[in-house]
């Protein structure tokens, strides 16, 4: 067993921490006051070669893996969880087209997310089917004028990235929309400029504000047989990604703790009360001292569950190990936060502080990807079959 990060990883920490603390920090307020996009985030991203961490070189990509870009998300989610988000859609809509894609999808979709000149999303979701993913009614029926293309009608919603993107990966029901049947769902890449498809309302969010969140119209959109990932029916392609972006999410949640326990400790260290900092209170010190462990435990679970995933781990028999990391971490998030604006009090609570964006930014992070009630019936389930046992 080994703890210590390779030197490229070590390396890799170091620049983005660098990047993190003289670009990112800076602009965390103001991207959350003015919710635009941080095209200017977007393009130091790109010249440090950062969106294409979990691309194969192969595909103009640096082939860090999901370790990698999980240890870059938590370095930028320390003081913005905007542009954590930006990194994390790298992963979330060319994911299956990793798992599952032909080696023409690869060449065609992975090198513009890689230098930056292309942007995905991703659209599963729909407004009656969030954790209900069997229940979306997306419908794919075959194209006659296009022999194996298909034709996409239906609704995607709170959709990151959306108004961003270049491209979509959209899962569709290639039989009936009623159907329950696992093989019944199928991921199709959908081109932005494709006849009949446009972007519908946007959401306005508590938090996380400055990458778009809303809906995606499909009103008979064609789509030619190469773009159909994997094969018709492959629903598992869908959880197959999911599974494996689970430390993703999960950095954001570490990344955003610790921010948040940064930020505080450093307050309670200046902060003075009753004639002394409140920091040599033993009351502050074991909430520091609780955060910190938790941390620590998180960080252990999520960096675990990296290093699984990019050994290829991630069906169904690793699930609880990857669902446990994001359930663990992105509670850890929204404690912290919590825990941090209480530790500065008024202070917290106002503009003036990080604290209170913390706290709105983190809640995001238990719903997102799999609620934190759906990992734990994931962990549970795991237990039960015994992929989760200790003897
Ligand atoms: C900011 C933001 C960005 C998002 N980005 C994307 C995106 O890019 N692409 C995309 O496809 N989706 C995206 N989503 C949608 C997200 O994946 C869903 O919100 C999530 O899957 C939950 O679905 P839901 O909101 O419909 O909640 P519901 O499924 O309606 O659940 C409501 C509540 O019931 C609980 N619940 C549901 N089923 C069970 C069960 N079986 N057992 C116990 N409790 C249960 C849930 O945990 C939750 O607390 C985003 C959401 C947000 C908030």
């Amino acid at each position: 067993m080994d703890f210590e990060l390779s030197d490229e990883l070590l390396a890799l920490q170091e620049t983005v921490r660098r990047i993190a603390v003289d670009k990112v920090a800076p602009r965390a307020r103001e991207i959350d006051q003015t919710g635009e996009y941080p095209r200017d985030l977007f393009e130091v991203f790109a010249s440090a070669g950062l969106l294409g961490l979990c691309i194969p070189e192969a595909y103009g990509g640096s082939g860090a893996g999901i370790l990698g870009l999980t240890i870059a998300i938590e370095e930028v989610a320390k003081y913005s969880n905007t542009a954590a988000l930006m990194l994390l859609l790298t992963r979330l809509p060319t994911g299956p087209v990793m798992i599952a894609g032909s080696t023409e999808q690869k060449e065609k979709y992975l090198p513009g997310i890689a230098n930056g000149t292309k942007r995905a999303a991703f659209g599963l979701s729909e407004p009656q089917a969030g954790s209900d993913v069997m229940g979306m009614r997306t419908k794919a029926v075959p194209d006659p004028a296009s022999k194996g293309g298909w034709i996409l009608s239906g609704t995607k919603c709170w959709m990151s990235g959306v108004v961003q993107a270049d491209w979509y990966t959209v899962f569709a029901k290639t039989s009936e929309v009623t159907s329950r049947s696992h093989d019944s769902i199928t991921a199709f890449i959908v081109e932005r400029n494709s006849d009949g498809l446009s972007v519908g309302n946007l959401d306005k969010k508590m938090g996380v504000r400055g990458v778009d969140t809303g809906e995606l119209l499909l009103d008979n959109v064609r789509v030619p047989k190469e773009n159909v990932i994997g094969e018709v029916g492959g629903f598992r392609l869908a959880m197959l990604g999911l599974n494996s972006m689970r430390p993703i999410v999960a950095a954001r949640g570490i990344g955003l703790a610790e921010g948040a326990l940064m930020y505080a400790t450093k307050y309670v260290q200046e902060r003075q009360a009753f004639q002394k900092p409140i920091s040599s209170q033993q009351g502050i010190q074991w909430e520091i001292a609780k955060l910190a462990v938790e941390v620590e435990a998180a960080r252990l679970l999520t960096y675990r569950s990296a290093w699984l995933a990019d050994q290829g781990k991630f069906t169904k028999e690793w699930v609880p190990y990857l669902s446990a990391a994001k359930y663990y971490a992105t509670e850890l998030a929204v404690k912290a936060s919590s825990v941090a604006l209480q530790l500065l009090g008024a202070a917290g609570y106002m503009e003036d502080h990080l604290t209170e964006l913390y706290y709105r930014d983190a809640k995001q992070l238990t719903i997102v990807e799999g609620t934190s009630q759906i990992q734990l019936g994931l962990i549970a389930r795991g237990v039960l079959d015994r992929d989760l046992w200790w003897d």
